[in-house]
């Protein structure tokens, strides 16, 4: 059935042919909010794993890891192709001839078509840009940057440990090259309204960008936000609210932006709260439910206008694609 949004499934399928299923990486990098290079260490939600498999902990190259997960995702998805998705840390946050070597093992399994690198927006210079643009001429490449929130408070208080503007500037740069960017976003972030919330999807629609992920914000064992949370200092979104705002969120972007996820995906072991996030399923099946019943969908709201809204936070101008 349709999604009152542009689903990822879907503009795999068109782009493929068949159905491509991405796999997630763990290439043992770090990130500069963790080692110290930005010096406060981690952001408040992160814990040690850095949103990762663990792959690497276990000693398993980036093939091994491709060929593990092919074998399952074919039985159980009947995937024909596949993506490398460098997800853990930040997968720009090495020397080049390092990014090199990964990139390539993973291209070099037979039924990967492209690769999708996880990363942040202050990792990534013109040495490592121009090598993507030059790489993408022999495959399919997408760079997908962490920014959570519109908001230079917000990413303050939950220790970014960069600003709007640095975004910014790295998707302008990356898209020079006409690399697809997609943008990672977390709604429920502490001390955010759901105005503030709207507000970043009508600046990443005033933006040119291709893809946006969104989740809630869930707390999971060893990090900051944990303690803040058992101080009573941070309250979770309840499921309602999410489901609400991810459609009105959804509402706000332009119907070409191709939405990679609607929910996170937290490790059940984890986990501390709120528990609703491990019913993945049911999640999205409320969103969609929402859109239909308020008679919403992916663009319902969408003005060329909100690209003074990115102007307005960054003080920059730039035009929309749409
Ligand atoms: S940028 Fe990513 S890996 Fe680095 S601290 Fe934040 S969440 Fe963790």
């Amino acid at each position: 059935m349709r999604k009152p949004y542009r689903e990822y499934k879907q503009f795999l399928t068109e782009k493929f042919g068949c159905r491509v299923h991405k796999i997630s990486l763990d290439a043992g990098l770090t990130c500069p909010n963790r080692d110290g290079t930005a010096g406060t260490g981690g952001c408040i939600y992160c814990n040690a794993r850095g949103s990762g498999t663990g792959a690497h902990e276990r000693a398993l190259s980036i093939r091994e890891q491709i060929d593990n997960s092919m074998e399952y995702l074919r039985k159980r998805f009947k995937a024909e192709k596949f993506l490398a998705y460098f997800q853990s840390f930040s997968n720009t946050y090495a020397p080049l001839p390092r990014l090199k070597s990964l990139y390539e093992e993973a291209l070099s399994v037979k039924d990967v078509v492209g690769i999708t690198i996880g990363t942040r927006p202050d990792c990534v210079n013109e040495e490592i840009l121009d090598y993507l643009a030059f790489l993408q001429k022999r495959t399919y490449l997408c760079l997908e940057y962490g920014l959570q929130s519109a908001h230079d408070r917000t990413l303050k208080i939950i220790n970014r440990g960069h600003d709007v503007a640095t975004f910014v500037k790295a998707v302008d740069a990356t898209r020079r090259l006409n690399i697809p960017v997609c943008v990672h976003v977390i709604l429920g972030l502490p001390g955010e309204t759901e105005e503030d919330m709207l507000e970043t999807a009508k600046f990443l629609a005033g933006l040119d960008i291709q893809a946006i992920k969104i989740h809630v914000l869930y707390v999971i064992k060893d990090t900051v936000l944990e303690q803040m949370y058992l101080k009573g200092q941070y309250k979770c979104l309840e499921r309602e609210d999410y489901v609400r705002i991810a459609a009105r969120f959804l509402a706000c972007l332009p119907p070409h932006v191709v939405i990679q996820r609607v929910t996170g995906d937290p490790h059940r072991n984890e986990l501390v709260a709120p528990s609703w996030t491990l019913e993945k399923q049911k999640n999205i099946a409320m969103l969609v439910d929402y859109m239909e019943t308020n008679n919403l969908k992916q663009g319902s709201w969408f003005k060329k206008s909100f690209a003074s809204i990115s102007q307005a936070l960054t003080g920059v101008s730039r035009n929309s694609k749409s």
